[in-house]
């Protein structure tokens, strides 16, 4: 062994205390309550009798420097220099003074961004990385968080729903994934078409094959070359195979839909975590408004403004009222493929040389 061993460099999540505003380092964990004086808005008091207030807006989510540089001006001439974003890139700005919340509040919007986001409100909807960073995506999902939010600002204002309702968006199938009270992600529905000419010089054909959960796909030989051939019958279309090998073409400008799901929620202290539903398939992956999938969104929202109690989160409503019940009030049909019946899994998933129980 070499007598000194480099030390390993350590990587991750940086100390978040060194960007905390001093208000909040000194009070860590000694915090005695907090309220909600108006949409946008928290005031947390803490014992020792300091106070932090706490301004949401909302942002564009993907932001160029420009609206960063500005975002940036307003938290030092108004909240002390610290700003933070929560994991819904809404921003937040703190104060310790409250005498400067109006003025902040006046300076943000003048500017053209919305106060809001807080308690029974539908904040920002979360998307995944889409066109910009990542290679396998269906739609662009940051074009749909823009086109719904549109649609959405005064339920992002205003704190009228029975409770807060969390909105996401996924551009693939199978990797980040949405889970959400309210769930837009992509639906292949059609198998990948492959571009056998292509297939020996990019792919690594066994990875390919294992990366199949209902392994429907082969190796082949095709025109004399190595491929790869698929078995449509057993193809359950999840875009699986195409990240490892992108001659596996499955993105589609007619056959790459839309689906919407309802009901996903982590534990809490009421109830264990629910899993969400397929509630509408198909949907066309209409870009730049997506205007279909919208107004489906703003249908299960105004049912649930209309038909929840306060505090029940839209998985709480839908159990209590009945998914049949659910299907009226937002005027979506029940199909046959609401329902599970699928059962390739219970045999293929056990013969993936990576998946067994
Ligand atoms: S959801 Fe899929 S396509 Fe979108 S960023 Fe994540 S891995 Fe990429
Ligand atoms: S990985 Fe998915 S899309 Fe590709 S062949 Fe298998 S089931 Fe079909």
């Amino acid at each position: 062994m070499a007598k000194e061993m480099r030390e390993p460099i350590e990587t991750g999540c940086p100390d978040p205390f060194q960007y905390m505003h001093p208000v909040m380092r000194k009070n860590f964990g000694m915090w005695k309550y907090h309220e909600h004086p108006r949409p946008g808005v928290l005031r947390h008091v803490a014992n020792s009798g300091d106070e932090i207030w706490t301004v949401r807006v909302g942002t564009q989510r993907i932001l160029d420097v420009f609206s960063l540089r500005e975002l940036c001006d307003i938290g030092d001439e108004f909240a002390d220099g610290y700003i933070h974003f929560t994991i819904r890139s809404n921003l937040e700005y703190q104060l310790s003074d409250g005498s400067k919340v109006d003025a902040l509040i006046k300076a943000v919007e003048d500017k053209g961004y919305v106060v809001g986001g807080t308690q029974n409100s539908v904040t920002m909807l979360s998307h995944t990385q889409g066109w910009l960073h990542c290679d396998i995506p269906g739609t662009d999902a940051s074009g749909v968080v823009k086109s719904m939010m549109d649609e959405l600002i005064d339920d992002f204002r205003t704190t009228e729903m029975p409770n807060r309702v969390h909105i996401t968006t996924s551009c693939c199938q199978i990797n980040c994934g949405g889970q959400g009270d309210i769930a837009i992600n992509v639906q292949h529905t059609k198998p990948p078409k492959i571009n056998h000419d292509l297939v020996a010089n990019v792919c690594e054909r066994p990875s390919v094959v294992a990366r199949c959960p209902v392994a429907a796909i082969r190796p082949a030989l095709v025109n004399g070359k190595p491929s790869l051939e698929v078995d449509e019958k057993k193809c359950i279309c999840c875009g699986a195979c195409f990240p490892p090998c992108p001659p596996m073409q499955i993105n589609d400008a007619e056959h790459t839909k839309l689906a919407i799901w309802v009901g996903g929620n982590h534990s809490n202290a009421r109830g264990k975590p629910t899993f969400q539903r397929l509630v509408a398939a198909g949907i066309p992956n209409n870009p730049p408004r997506w205007p279909e999938a919208t107004a489906i969104v703003k249908r299960i929202l105004k049912a649930y403004k209309e038909g929840a109690r306060d505090w029940e989160r839209i998985n709480e409503w839908v159990e209590r009222i009945g998914w049949p019940r659910f299907f009226e009030e937002v005027e979506l049909p029940f199909t046959k493929y609401h329902i599970d019946n699928w059962r390739g899994a219970r045999r293929s998933l056990n013969s993936s040389n990576y998946i067994r129980f």
